[in-house]
């Protein structure tokens, strides 16, 4: 699934590329995750201002208007001058002066939808509930540290939960806890406010590494461009299941939270 990091890559990949195109034709696929909300037609004609990202959310601004762009559980993203045919998993293709976005998602649980403005209901829907973002730097310990304090659930579900920072999902927490050394299912609200200091260093520092490195959580991911990722290359615990820490040698158990695989050292990450 793409994490924050490969959405910051994608939005980097394209961003300058795009900005200043004005549409010239949208051909919509099979159904996404949700609709539209307005006619492919209603698109044509507005310049697209820039491209942000919040959450896992890219939001595309028009002069009027704006698109909210999520990647699902599949998605990837890819701006290019000539782009081939659209094939059968091609459900979102935006013509532009400057080349065709074009959204490619087999598994279809991602979306494009168009909102009037970023107070738009729909917009308030899909965006309201966020956390912090871990990549901004309004985002400190401190803040961190009084979000967990309101949250008894075990720490690895409140970071994938979102609402008190975005972004930090499944091989991303696993990796934050371990460098920060805190087991997975220690209680959020139970974190000292030292440990927290060191978790959120952990957060920043993982996300960033793995923007730099054009992040890659998803085997098939690629960027914009076609570039694949290849932060997976350098997990801490994630997928490391029964294999020595590379700190303390001791086997990385595996737990599943919520449905989701847990990996964490027993030796190096303390309850
Ligand atoms: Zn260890």
């Amino acid at each position: 699934m793409p994490e924050l990091p490969e959405v910051e890559v994608t939005r980097r990949s394209f961003a300058d590329a795009i900005a200043g195109a004005t549409v010239c034709a949208v051909r919509l696929g099979k159904p996404l995750r949700w609709p539209l909300g307005v006619t492919a037609e209603a698109l044509v004609g507005r310049v697209v201002q820039g491209v942000r990202r919040r959450g896992k959310y890219l939001l595309l601004d028009f002069d009027d208007g704006l698109l909210l762009l999520h990647l699902g559980m599949s998605g990837s993203l890819g701006f290019r001058p000539e782009p081939p045919s659209p094939g059968p998993h091609d459900h979102f293709d935006m013509h532009t002066t400057r080349g065709t976005l074009r959204l490619n998602d087999p598994r279809r649980f991602g979306a494009v939808v168009y909102a009037s403005s970023e107070g738009d209901p729909v917009a308030r829907k899909l965006l309201g509930h966020l956390g912090m973002e871990p990549l901004d730097a309004a985002f400190d310990a401190l803040r961190l540290h009084r979000g967990l304090t309101q949250r008894s659930a075990p720490i690895k579900q409140v970071l994938l939960a979102g609402d008190v920072v975005v972004g930090v999902g499944n091989i991303y927490a696993s990796e934050a806890l371990f460098l920060a050394g805190i087991r997975p299912t220690v209680r959020a609200n139970c974190i000292s406010r030292v440990r927290v200091q060191a978790l959120h260093a952990a957060i920043c520092d993982v996300l960033s590494r793995a923007v730099q490195k054009g992040g890659s959580t998803l085997r098939d991911f690629s960027n914009a461009n076609g570039e694949a990722g290849y932060f997976q290359l350098e997990a801490m615990v994630y997928g490391r299941q029964g294999e020595p820490c590379r700190r303390c040698g001791t086997p990385i158990k595996l737990l599943r939270q919520g449905q989701r695989a847990t990996y964490y050292c027993p030796q190096c990450q303390k309850r």
